[in-house]
């Protein structure tokens, strides 16, 4: 009966092209299980690192942030021209020390990006504080 077990063996093999999409697979591992993928908080002041004021490359702002912080705790900087970047120097306890003075935890990064006015409305447009607006440390 050499025949009928090859075919036994074609009907069996197993199917590999559905269900086994490897960026499927990414997605659905990378899910997360909280609804949180980003916590973000304001930040009027500069950003200094290493005795360096962390400024926009683009059009050269030095205060008035998006702080976001990712869920691998990567912190991305966000400027009023809608520029984003990621701050590989700063950390998550950077993020949570900003948060705690006084800075307001947003729970979705795209309610914040509007809300918050950093999709580019408000870009060159740097609200009032006590600070001297345009001097960069
Ligand atoms: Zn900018």
């Amino acid at each position: 009966m050499p025949t009928e077990e090859l075919q036994h063996s074609r009907t069996t093999a197993p199917e590999t092209t559905a269900g086994d999409d490897p960026l499927l697979r990414l997605q659905e591992a990378s899910e997360p299980d909280d609804s949180i993928r980003f916590r973000t908080t304001t930040h009027a002041d500069p950003i200094t690192i290493t005795g360096i004021t962390v400024m926009c490359a683009k059009c050269s702002a030095c205060r008035d942030w998006l702080v976001i912080c990712d869920r691998r705790n990567q912190i991305f900087l966000r400027c009023r021209c809608a520029h984003e970047w990621h701050e590989p120097e700063l950390s998550r306890a950077d993020f949570e020390a900003m948060v705690g003075e006084g800075g307001q935890k947003y729970p979705s990064l795209d309610a914040v990006v509007r809300d918050a006015g950093y999709d580019g409305t408000l870009a060159g447009t740097y609200l009032p504080d006590d600070l001297d607006a345009g001097t960069c440390g």
